[in-house]
């Protein structure tokens, strides 16, 4: 992640239509090839923060990405809950107006109502209804797409609603 403080979240709205990012977003999944290609830039740590600093540039442009490291955008309409100013990751808060604007932007739409609409749009409103779990702070900055392709991800929310299920917390990598 880049070394300068990062202002406050605020909620953002996607530059990708929900269509381009469901219809993209297989192009991304996990593979043999990509697997080879994260191990390889894990062993090259100067090639990985290219490669970081790439994602972080084009993800942040598209989303508003702030490099959790641990992404969402596939379980909440490709709109990232990161952009909250209170970085809640299983829906809004308490505060969000009746016109759907975020409580602490006044006049910006909340990203929990942009991610509902985006999800419900493409016919996968169910997703939101998952539990995301707690995320490991320490992978702030990391590659996402590396964790992905490595399979380190895939915890990272539950298969359902999540009430049948007892929460796993998740550890990152050892
Ligand atoms: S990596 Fe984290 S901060 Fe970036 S888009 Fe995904 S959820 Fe948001």
């Amino acid at each position: 992640m880049s070394g300068t403080p990062r202002a406050w979240p605020r909620p953002t709205r996607p530059r990708l239509s929900p269509r381009a990012a469901y219809g993209i977003a297989p192009l991304l999944r996990p593979n043999p090839l990509y697997r080879r290609v994260a191990a390889w830039l894990e062993r090259r740590p100067r090639v990985l923060r290219w490669f970081t600093a790439a994602e972080e540039r084009g993800k942040e442009a598209m989303f508003g990405c702030r490099m959790c490291g641990q992404c969402a955008l596939p379980a909440t309409g490709y709109a990232c809950p990161m952009t909250c100013p209170k970085q809640l990751r299983n829906g809004p808060c308490g505060g969000v107006a009746p016109n759907g604007d975020c409580e602490v932007y006044p006049g910006v739409t909340c990203v929990w109502v942009t991610a509902f609409e985006r999800a419900e749009e493409a016919g996968r409103g169910a997703d939101l209804q998952r539990l995301q779990r707690p995320i490991d702070h320490r992978l702030a900055g990391s590659s996402s797409w590396v964790a992905y392709w490595q399979g380190r991800d895939e915890h990272l929310w539950t298969p359902d609603g999540g009430l049948r299920l007892t929460p796993t917390i998740f550890r990152g990598p050892r």
